[in-house]
């Protein structure tokens, strides 16, 4: 392993917890659960799952406004108008957000709508924005990339570190392979090893590696059971009708099951997966 001086642990019991807000932190007893769409489509779209899935113990909403598609002709999201329906369920429903940053110039809007900026696997090694994440002033969830060795991805968490912001989240989420069945292999050794080596929270996105709704239940079992200490999930009011990753889409029901049925999964590995705050949505207000 290169020179990782601030990422790996100092003792065997060394871990980081990364705190998104005063309720929700990510790395100590409780697995936490981050559902959302791929990518904001409205307010309307929002309401309805931040509505369904504030009822589970889920902690955190996603969704995409600064999109990273592979045709340059693919919807690219919202921008500013998608932070501004995240920020308002974020503060109705009392849950955080997160949601992706692609460039440095979209750190500053972004920060100050969201809890936590995620760095997709396409920019995982775009050293200049991960050194500009350093004086973020929130936390990072820093997607695994394409093709990365755990190296690389532990080297890349270095990089935000060594500039100055120690809240920093991986996120395993599949890594290329020869197979096309799946989107992505999902590397759950990984999230094993990088436990072991490092002392930041590793969470797992199955909906990313699996790219298939049918498959993603039981890849988030296996991920709370191998010591995830959070899931990312992909879940939409119309799972068919996602203007991005449709066919990974689970139905805001799907997602609420999913989530209960990790409950005895978390406790048999020393874990609790729970709500502790129950917010009371406030008003709708127009944006
Ligand atoms: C996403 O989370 O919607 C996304 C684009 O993920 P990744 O960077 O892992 O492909
Ligand atoms: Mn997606």
């Amino acid at each position: 392993m290169l020179d990782a001086r601030l990422v790996m642990k100092s003792h065997p019991n060394h871990r980081t917890v990364v705190r998104l807000s005063e309720q929700v932190a990510i790395g100590g007893d409780d697995v936490i659960m981050i559902g959302g769409p791929c990518t904001v489509e409205g307010a309307d779209q929002m309401e309805q799952v931040a509505r369904q899935l504030s009822t589970a113990p889920i902690h955190a909403l996603r969704g995409g406004v600064y999109k990273p598609r592979t045709s340059p002709y693919s919807f690219q999201g919202m921008g500013v108008d998608g932070l501004r329906v995240l920020a308002d369920v974020r503060s109705r429903y009392g849950m955080p957000v997160v949601t992706e940053v692609m460039s440095i110039a979209q750190i500053e809007p972004v920060a100050a709508y969201a809890d936590m900026l995620q760095i997709g696997s396409r920019n995982m090694q775009n050293f200049e924005l991960l050194k500009a994440l350093g004086q973020a002033g929130k936390p990072v969830l820093l997607k695994r990339g394409l093709s990365a060795t755990i190296e690389e991805f532990v080297m890349a968490a270095e990089y935000i570190m060594a500039h100055g912001n120690p809240d920093v989240v991986l996120c395993e989420r599949g890594i290329r392979s020869f197979d096309t069945y799946t989107r992505n292999v999902l590397d759950l050794g990984a999230v094993v090893a990088l436990r072991q080596l490092t002392h930041l929270p590793v969470i797992v996105d199955p909906s990313h590696a699996a790219g298939k709704r049918e498959l993603i239940a039981d890849l988030a079992r296996a991920a709370v059971a191998c010591g995830a200490d959070g899931l990312i999930i992909e879940c939409h009011p119309e799972p068919d009708q996602s203007v991005s990753d449709a066919r990974q889409a689970l139905s805001l029901e799907a997602m609420v099951d999913l989530v209960h049925s990790l409950e005895p999964i978390a406790r048999a590995v020393g874990r609790t997966l729970s709500k502790h705050t129950v917010v009371e949505p406030k008003e709708l207000v127009a944006v």
